[in-house]
């Protein structure tokens, strides 16, 4: 019998039984939506202007009218988004944009904000760690209120206890502190579980004190979660959310069909990104966010680039509200080539970590020959003997969704290499191709 992940919390929250949850959730977002709406246009420089003239929604429709609000309205004018004073703030969180020269973005925390956010991950993590236990969190946790740091209170109030080394810089260290701590939990980011994982397999370390995994902070895809479920011989669940969210925003539960969403503190939509029209459960499209309850910096249909769709059919644990299916690529990463077809890195993602040896690649995309587009790709791998760029090649070649492209001379292989994997080097963010951004 698999438990729903977190409805008695939300139950809670609602004032609610199970069964009246999903009509207690809609009242409930709907009046969350207004008081955000009129705390945000009455506090926020931005939202003033922004949001001149709306009024009150009696609907979901009338909300769906509003404007959206961009990436680029936050990007160098974020303290416009301040809807407390300074002196409230207790987290600013400082995201820059890799490779390029766009103005960095801020995002402003107030306690009350924070304290919702290591709500949730308490009432999420008890359902994979006992008290007593202990969680080795692989995330940046040096600044007060980082994600890592979250994560540790929200542990130390379910009475598990919480290690925050960071990032993985060295394996071996990392190991000592899996053997020193013998944790039942690990949360780190894919790729660097799935290196972490994958050496340890080959170390024939006998680790059986890790229970459960959560992968954060980047896009999961099957492959991936395979391999390490593989390798620790245990559960690996995959956590959506952003800083935007407040870092905590989705987790699929023991069934693994798509995310359960934090609805009582946040409100999503998935919309065309083309005509910004929201889509019906089901369909394809860009997610779009509204905070609910947010005081600090609220963000109201925030459009975060990031693809998924909505799943209404009922999960097997037990939940009512709808899931949101695994993210599956963001719009930023997705090249039209010459012929129109696309170009993902969810797409190589799924192919590459196929291969028994990729812990990790680098992959850009530059001018091939005419309008060709030029593909050229560094696999890291703990082992270089193992890898044959001619078999990458071949693999490349053979897959349906480049071999029209490659056929058409739309794309192009070019250069293959191989390098040695070193934790010390994974990208933090999340990954793309780069190249042609
Ligand atoms: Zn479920």
């Amino acid at each position: 019998m698999i438990s729903p992940f977190f409805l008695d919390w939300q139950c809670e929250r609602l004032g609610s039984s199970p069964q009246k949850a999903l009509e207690k959730l809609a009242a409930f977002q709907l009046t969350a939506l207004n008081k955000t709406l009129a705390h945000a246009k009455l506090n926020s420089r931005f939202y003033k202007n922004h949001l001149k003239g709306v009024k009150d929604i009696p609907n979901f429709d009338a909300f769906e009218q509003i404007p959206f609000t961009l990436d680029q309205d936050i990007r160098g004018k974020s303290s416009w988004f301040l809807a407390v004073s300074q002196d409230e703030i207790s987290r600013i969180v400082t995201l820059e944009t890799s490779g390029t020269t766009a103005p960095p973005k801020r995002l402003f925390f107030t306690d009350s904000d924070l304290e919702v956010t290591i709500d949730f991950f308490s009432r999420v993590l008890s359902h994979l760690t006992c008290p007593g236990e202990r969680g080795l969190i692989l995330l940046p946790g040096n600044t007060p209120a980082s994600a890592g740091d979250l994560l540790k209170t929200a542990l130390a109030r379910i009475k598990v206890v919480g290690i925050v080394p960071g990032i993985i810089h060295d394996f071996d260290e990392t190991l000592d502190l899996l053997f020193t701590h013998t944790p039942t939990l690990v949360i780190g980011l894919p790729v660097q579980v799935l290196g972490l994982g994958e050496l340890i397999h080959q170390g024939h370390h006998p680790l059986n004190f890790v229970r459960h995994i959560i992968l954060t902070s980047d896009s999961v895809v099957p492959a991936v979660k395979q391999r390490v479920e593989k390798s620790f011989d245990c559960p690996v669940f995959d956590h959506y959310g952003m800083t935007e969210t407040g870092f905590g925003g989705g987790i699929d539960c023991f069934a693994h069909g798509g995310y359960h969403l934090r609805e009582t503190d946040l409100y999503f939509e998935i919309i065309d990104p083309d005509t910004g029209r929201t889509l019906p459960d089901g369909r394809w499209g860009e997610i779009v966010v509204t905070t609910l309850n947010r005081r600090g910096m609220p963000l109201i249909r925030y459009r975060t680039g990031d693809i998924s769709r909505f799943i209404n059919e009922p999960c097997p644990c037990g939940s009512p509200f709808r899931r949101m299916d695994y993210i599956h690529c963001r719009l930023s990463h997705i090249f039209v080539l010459p012929n129109g077809k696309h170009l993902c890195l969810s797409d190589l993602d799924e192919l590459l970590f196929k291969i028994p040896g990729v812990m990790d690649f680098d992959v850009s995309l530059g001018p091939g020959l005419g309008a060709a587009f030029k593909l050229e790709i560094l696999i890291k791998t703990h082992d270089k003997e193992i890898i044959r760029p001619g078999e990458i090649e071949a693999v490349l070649s053979r897959t349906p969704f480049l071999r029209p492209s490659l056929d058409s001379g739309a794309l192009e292989i070019g250069s293959i290499q191989t390098a040695v994997f070193e934790f010390k080097d994974t990208y933090q963010g999340k990954r793309r191709i780069m190249g042609l951004c």
